[in-house]
C-alpha cells in the first residue's frame, strides 16, 4: 500500500467544522471571532514514551490525549490537529488499531485530523492540536499568587506504578495493574475542566512529568514557593488502599514517588485564591472531574512537603526527567 492509499483509508474523513481538511497542501481553519488560537506539539517515540508492543489502539488514543491535555491546561476547546507519522512498515492491523484509537478519541472532543505528514522511518509520532480560547482568558502559569490554594484534579501516581511494574521493578495484584494500566496507557485529557476553570484558576498546566516538577513551572512563572499537604496527595493513587492493609506490596516510600512525581498523569494543577473555592467546586462539577485541595502558595520560593502533623518532609523526590 502506497502513502496516499494509506492516509486515504486510515487518516481521511469528511470535514466537519475545518474549511478544508486532508488532501490539499495546507489545511484551513476559520477561527470564530474573537478567539485566540491555542497551539501545543507532542511528540512520542518508541522506547521512549511507549514500548514497542503496545496496543495500537491505546497508543492512538494516548498520542492524541497527551496533546488534547496541554489544550485542557489553557483552558481552551480543541478544534483540529496533525499527524506526523514515521513508520517502519505498512502493517494495517497496527494502522487500523492506531486510527480507531485516535480518531475514537478525537470524536469524543469534536476535534478533527486535517493534515498531517506521513514517512517511513522509526515508530514516531508527532501531533500538533490547535483549540481555540476567547481572546485574553487563556490559563497561563504565571497568574499564581501567595495565598493562592493549589488543586490537582483526578488522581496521581498511578500511570507511573503501573510503568514500574511493567519493567520488572515491582509487583501489583492483578486487579491493580490493570486498573493502572489503563491510566498509564489510556489517560483522560481533563478538557471540560480547563474550560470550566477559565476566569476561575489563576494559573494551570497539566502534569506529564509529575505532579511537583511541574508545580515548579508555575512556580518559576508566577513567583514564590509552595506547601503541599502530601498526606493529602497520597490518597489520591488508586494503590492507596493497598498501603494500609498487611499484604501491602510496596510502603509509603513508593507512594510519595508515585504521587509527587511520577509522570504521565495528566491530570490540571492549578491555583486559585481562596475566596474562589465555591467557584472551583463549580468548575469542578460543570468538568465532570474531581478537584482535591493540596496546599497553598507561598511568598517564599521552594517546596515545602508536609505531613498530617504539618512536619516537614525532605524533598528528595524529584520529578520525572527525560534527560536524567
Ligand atoms: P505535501 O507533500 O504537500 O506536504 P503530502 O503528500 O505529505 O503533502 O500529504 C498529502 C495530504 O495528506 C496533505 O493534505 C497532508 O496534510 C495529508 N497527510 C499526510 N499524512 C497524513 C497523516 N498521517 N494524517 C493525516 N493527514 C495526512
Ligand atoms: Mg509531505
Amino acid at each position: 500500500m502506497g502513502e496516499f492509499d494509506l492516509i486515504a483509508r486510515y487518516f481521511t474523513r469528511p470535514v466537519q467544522r475545518a474549511v478544508l481538511g486532508v488532501g490539499d497542501d495546507c489545511a484551513l481553519l476559520a477561527p470564530a471571532p474573537g478567539m485566540q488560537l491555542a497551539i501545543s506539539s507532542d511528540m512520542l517515540v518508541e522506547g521512549r514514551h511507549f514500548f514497542a508492543d503496545v496496543d495500537p489502539e491505546a497508543l492512538g488514543h494516548k498520542a492524541l490525549a497527551v496533546n488534547l491535555s496541554d489544550l485542557a491546561a489553557c483552558g481552551a476547546r480543541p478544534l483540529a490537529f496533525t499527524l506526523a507519522l514515521a513508520l517502519p512498515r505498512v502493517d494495517e492491523a497496527w494502522l487500523a488499531g492506531f486510527s480507531r484509537g485516535l480518531l475514537a478519541l478525537a470524536d469524543v472532543h469534536g476535534c478533527e485530523l486535517v493534515g498531517g505528514d506521513t514517512t517511513q522511518g522509526p515508530l514516531n509520532i508527532c501531533i500538533t492540536v490547535f483549540g481555540e480560547v476567547p481572546a485574553g482568558q487563556a490559563l497561563l502559569r504565571s497568574g499564581a499568587r501567595p495565598g493562592d490554594d493549589i488543586y490537582v484534579s483526578g488522581t496521581l501516581g498511578d500511570a507511573r506504578l503501573a510503568l514500574e511494574a511493567l519493567l520488572g521493578h515491582l509487583t501489583l495484584p492483578a486487579d491493580l495493574l490493570a486498573r493502572t494500566r489503563l491510566r498509564l496507557e489510556r489517560p483522560t485529557p481533563r478538557v471540560a475542566l480547563g474550560q470550566a476553570l477559565r476566569g476561575v484558576a489563576s494559573s494551570a498546566m497539566d502534569v506529564s512529568d509529575g505532579l511537583l516538577g511541574d508545580l515548579s513551572h508555575i512556580l518559576k512563572a508566577s513567583g514564590g514557593g509552595a506547601r503541599i499537604d502530601t498526606h493529602i496527595t497520597s490518597n489520591l493513587i488508586a494503590a492507596c488502599a493497598y498501603v494500609s492493609s498487611a499484604t501491602s506490596p510496596f510502603g509509603s516510600k513508593i507512594i510519595h514517588q508515585a504521587t509527587l512525581a511520577g509522570g504521565d498523569d495528566y491530570e490540571l494543577v492549578f491555583t486559585a485564591p481562596p475566596d474562589r473555592r465555591d467557584a472551583v467546586a463549580a468548575a469542578s462539577l460543570a468538568g465532570n472531574t474531581p478537584v482535591t485541595r493540596i496546599g497553598t502558595v507561598l511568598a517564599q520560593p521552594g517546596l515545602q512537603l508536609v505531613d498530617a502533623q504539618g512536619h516537614l518532609l525532605t524533598n528528595s523526590y524529584a520529578s520525572f526527567d527525560h534527560f536524567q
